[in-house]
């Protein structure tokens, strides 16, 4: 098979100007994907992320947009397919986390979590969803995290909207297969990007001594199972998650 699985295929990954976003855009230029990476503020570092994308002889933009709000994730579709072309092939990646007690856990908190985690993967795949059933081919990929799947009493809102993440994708695979739209999940553990910038040291130290692989993961080792899961090496999974977490969620 040639390793350019993606040739002719448009590839929107939200929230790829840094971290696992970034490394799964330059995943599927690698194979061939014309890709839109989406950002909300990091304009320098989406550049940078277009310009190593293009040095791979494939076509990329960076499209700012907030994926929270029903006006960004739609600006977002359309300006893709104006300058890409409709989308095959999506990962709803762009996300927030905060590390605070339930005390410090508001509504408006609550809710910048759920739109940014949550929201946003409903309204880009809302975007995507009519044009991918007209052309009978679709393949989704939601970023959750294992705190998804585990108790995180100091990350309510975000375990919550990573919870439903998984929920919507299992539901939304059943309603999408006979339309042949694939929707898969990953919930990565500890991964090494700015996300963890705001976690103690000691905390982190004590999450990697809970490990059974005792390091934090890398954004090429998520991007990886994304690419398994939107190419047709998954071709007869549909609504599952894959956790990468070097073995943590079986651990209380
Ligand atoms: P990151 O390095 O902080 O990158 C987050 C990305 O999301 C950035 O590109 C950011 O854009 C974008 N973004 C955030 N809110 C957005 C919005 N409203 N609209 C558009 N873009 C938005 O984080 P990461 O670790 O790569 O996280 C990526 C995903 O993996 C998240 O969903 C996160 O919850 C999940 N995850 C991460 C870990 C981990 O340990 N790293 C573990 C489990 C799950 P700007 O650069 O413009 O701000």
């Amino acid at each position: 098979m040639s390793d350019k699985i993606f040739q002719g295929k448009t590839a929107l990954v939200t929230g790829a100007s840094r971290g696992i976003g970034k490394a799964c855009a330059l995943l599927l230029a690698q194979s061939g994907a014309d890709v839109a990476v989406n950002y909300r503020q990091s304009e320098s570092a989406a550049a940078e992320t277009v310009a190593e994308i293009q040095a791979l002889g494939v076509k990329s933009v960076s499209i700012q947009a907030d994926v929270s709000s029903p006006e960004g994730a739609g600006d977002l579709v359309q300006s893709t397919v104006e300058q890409l072309g409709p989308v095959d092939l999506l990962v709803n990646n762009a996300g927030i986390f905060d590390r605070i007690s339930h005390e410090e856990t508001d509504w408006a908190q609550w809710r910048q979590t759920m739109a940014s985690n949550l929201d946003s993967a409903f309204l880009v795949t809302w975007g995507v969803k009519e044009s991918m059933i007209q052309r009978e081919y679709g393949r989704i990929v939601n970023i959750s995290s294992i705190a998804g799947i585990r108790p995180r009493p100091m990350s309510i809102a975000y375990a919550a909207s990573k919870a439903g993440m998984i929920g919507f994708a299992r539901s939304l695979a059943q309603a999408l297969a006979p339309h042949n739209i694939r929707v898969n999940t990953v919930a990565p553990g500890l991964i090494a990007t700015d996300i963890l910038d705001g976690v103690a040291q000691q905390d982190l130290q004590d999450l990697i001594d809970a490990t059974p692989i005792p390091r934090i993961g890398k954004a090429e080792e998520i991007a990886e199972l994304v690419l398994f899961l939107l190419s047709d090496r998954s071709s007869f999974m549909t609504g599952q998650t894959l956790v990468a977490s070097g073995g943590r969620v079986t651990l209380p």
